[in-house]
């Protein structure tokens, strides 16, 4: 059976701190899908196709990743790809209180594996909370987000 996992977020943006991440899975799963989390009440910084460019062009070279856009439960996201993983990242233990509680309730309502990796330390300072906040102050983003020229911000 192929080892299928969904790594899902806002990553508004994608920053340096996710794309470790999912260099890290790569060996570890068949298909890795990058799926950013559209919740129609919220607003975003970035536009949905831009990140989905951005994501798309820093994998371009990894057949293995597929980069989507989904609203509604993350579980039945992993039903509709056949996915049993999922993927998330661990930066400070703020982080891993709230994926525990996710990772126990998606286990308990689809029998979903949570894999966390830890964050390398070069990257756990980088929340896409700040990286907006440069940006909104006409800070330089460049060295937290690559090819951060795909992204377009929400008028
Ligand atoms: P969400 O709104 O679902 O938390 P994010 O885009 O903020 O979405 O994060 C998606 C995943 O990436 C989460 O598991 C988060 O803990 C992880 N993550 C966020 N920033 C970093 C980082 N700098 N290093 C490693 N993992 C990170």
């Amino acid at each position: 059976m192929k080892r299928i996992a969904i790594f899902p977020g806002s990553f508004d943006p994608f920053t340096k701190g996710h794309e470790d991440i999912v260099r890290r899975a790569i060996p570890l799963f068949d298909e890795l899908y990058i799926a950013i989390g559209i919740n129609s009440s919220k607003n975003y910084y970035y536009t949905t196709n831009s990140r989905l460019a951005q994501i798309k062009s820093i994998f371009k070279d990894e057949p293995a990743v597929k980069v989507e856009a989904y609203d509604g439960l993350t579980v039945n996201l992993c039903k509709e790809k056949k996915a049993r993983y999922l993927l998330r990242g661990i930066r400070n233990v703020m982080d891993f209180e709230f994926e525990r509680a996710i990772g126990q309730m998606n286990s308990d309502l689809a029998g979903i594996e949570s894999v966390f990796l830890i964050t390398d330390q070069k990257y756990s300072a980088i929340s896409g909370t700040i990286v907006r906040e440069i940006n909104r102050n006409g800070g330089d983003i460049s060295q937290f987000v690559t090819n951060m020229e795909e992204l377009i911000i929400t008028l």
